[in-house]
């Protein structure tokens, strides 16, 4: 099984985000746009994993699924808040034992009432434990460009990111809006010593309240001049703008060097497709 790694060391990723559907309804969409993307030029796939392992085996079993149907690898996202130690150390056993090679190491968010956190606080600590493990593991972890919602100071927030980083591999993004928000995130890492390959992840939103809720809940700021483009834009035109929005913001990240692009998906294939097609081929 590849390892993403390896990939950004030979030249650019494109990648896709899926969650794990809960109905049929949703798995039919997934398969649908599985089906429909399958001729494009993928680098890697991810899996989402539900907050507090709300989805763990349904994540785990698309996980294999997809790594058995693709030529591509599909990596597993796993949080550790509300987990044991020997819950995630199960899992690694499955994965490595499936041949799952590449996992993206989540601190994942603590119950609302803030009880049973499980045996971890941080997502660090997923990382040491999955580089301890014998399954030879690649480790990708979460980045904030606007900053993580629950960081005291950007520059705290900083300093904990370049410590993960230094011990991971690469790290994908939060969604934004902004390739300065990007820049600054490299140049900030880069002064703390941490350089390793940090992927972008864009959104391609297709309604203005999934962008709202989306936004509010990750600390992604929509910028006045996004603002204006939707407002008064009828429905049917929202996926439209979510397009050219993500087209423009991949450009000027590839322009920016970028190492890969990272698309979230939300299982639906349109968006995705115009997306590259409008980018061409990965350079
Ligand atoms: P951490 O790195 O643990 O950081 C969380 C906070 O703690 C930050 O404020 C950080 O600055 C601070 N911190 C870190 N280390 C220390 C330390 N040693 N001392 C003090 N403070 C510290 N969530 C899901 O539930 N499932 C998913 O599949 C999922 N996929 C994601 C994919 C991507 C690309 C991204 C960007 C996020 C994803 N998330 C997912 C959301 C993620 O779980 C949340 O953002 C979560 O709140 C924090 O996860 P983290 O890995 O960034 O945590």
């Amino acid at each position: 099984m590849t390892r993403i790694s390896d990939l950004l060391a030979a030249g650019r990723t494109r990648s896709l985000e899926f969650f794990p559907p809960r109905t049929e309804d949703a798995e039919a969409q997934l398969r649908r746009a599985l089906t429909d993307l399958a001729d494009l030029d993928t680098s890697f796939a991810s899996v989402t994993y539900g907050a507090l392992g709300s989805t763990r085996s349904r994540t785990r079993d698309l996980v294999v699924q997809l790594n058995a149907e693709h030529s591509y690898p599909t990596m597993a996202h796993l949080t550790c808040v509300g987990h044991s130690r020997q819950q995630i150390q199960r899992l690694l056993d499955d994965y490595a034992a499936s041949g799952v090679r590449n996992i993206l190491a989540l601190g994942g968010d603590p119950p609302d009432d803030g009880d049973d956190t499980g045996d971890f606080t941080y997502a660090h600590e997923l990382v040491g434990l999955i580089r301890d493990h014998p399954g030879g593991f690649c480790v990708g972890v979460a980045a904030h460009p606007e900053v993580h919602p629950r960081s005291p100071d950007r520059a705290s927030d900083r300093r904990h990111l370049a410590d993960k980083l230094r011990e991971a591999d690469f790290a994908v993004t939060q969604f934004f809006f902004r390739v300065e928000e990007y820049e600054r995130l490299i140049e900030e890492l880069a002064a703390l010593g941490a350089t390793k390959p940090v992927i972008p992840g864009v959104m391609p939103f297709v309604s203005v309240p999934g962008l709202r809720r989306m936004s509010a809940m990750n600390g992604t700021a929509i910028p006045p001049e996004l603002e204006r483009r939707l407002e008064g834009a009828a429905d049917a035109d929202v996926a439209e703008i979510g397009i050219a929005t993500a087209t423009e913001l991949c450009e000027g990240l590839l322009a920016a060097g970028a190492p890969g692009l990272h698309l979230y998906t939300l299982n639906r294939s349109t968006s995705v497709r115009r997306i590259w097609e409008a980018l061409g081929p990965t350079a």
